[in-house]
């Protein structure tokens, strides 16, 4: 088995992860397991905020790091609110909060001109300076509904109406959602490129030390 830790804190994620990719060669720990501090997400991409997460997880661990950025892109509000999706409404405010502003912002927008997407980047970078990590990225296409339903899931997941389905994440079985997801067909994806690509694994998976020069 291979060690991998997965920059999240989040228990929930850490499960889907762990079930996703139990038949791989990773080991998946969670960052809390080293106290793993938190890092700034500070870019303009979930490219580059999945990057910096799963960097920081591995320089702080000396082990090869997996890390997701996801969020919710609504195309009447030009993206938003895209890589800003936890803190839309604010630093550190609820799922409701976010909700509340996005039904807001998109006010009487009728319903064939709210077409949306949840978007999930994985990276899997083997060092902290890794030059070529691995990037795994999917959409799960869907309309924001006027109004909440739906009691599971967490985020956006009320809103969030999956048209195959004819129901929003909220209402779906856990494994349906899990199958569906962006999270869940990025995974999907990662297993299929470990799969494909064993001498992915070939280069070094110690860090460097020219980083911190
Ligand atoms: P992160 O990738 O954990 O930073 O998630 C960013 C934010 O995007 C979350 O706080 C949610 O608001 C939203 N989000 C990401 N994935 C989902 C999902 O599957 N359902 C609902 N909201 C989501």
């Amino acid at each position: 088995m291979r060690n991998v830790v997965l920059a999240t804190g989040n228990a929930g994620k850490l499960r889907e992860f762990r079930a996703a990719l139990a038949e791989t060669e990773l080991e998946i720990k969670p960052q809390s397991a080293w106290n793993v501090p938190e890092a700034e997400e500070t870019g303009l991409t979930f490219v580059e905020n999945a990057l910096i997460k799963a960097r920081n997880a591995a320089e702080y661990t000396g082990l090869p790091a997996l890390a997701d950025d996801s969020g919710l892109v609504v195309d009447a509000l030009g993206g938003a609110p895209g890589v800003y999706s936890a803190r839309y409404a604010g630093p550190g405010v609820s799922d409701r909060a976010n909700v509340e502003k996005l039904l807001t912002e998109l006010g009487d927008t009728p319903a064939e001109q709210r077409g949306a997407h949840f978007q999930c980047v994985l990276v899997l970078l083997r060092h902290p300076a890794d030059p070529t990590p691995l990037i795994c990225q999917a959409r799960w296409e869907g309309l924001i509904t006027f109004e909440p339903y739906g009691a599971g899931g967490f985020g956006y997941d009320p809103v969030f109406l999956v048209p195959s389905e004819g129901q929003t994440a909220a209402e779906l079985d856990l494994a349906v959602k899990n199958r569906l997801s962006h999270r869940g067909q990025a995974l999907a994806q990662l297993v299929e490129m470990l799969k494909r690509h064993p001498e992915f694994w070939r280069l070094t998976t110690s860090a460097p030390t020219q980083l911190k020069a």
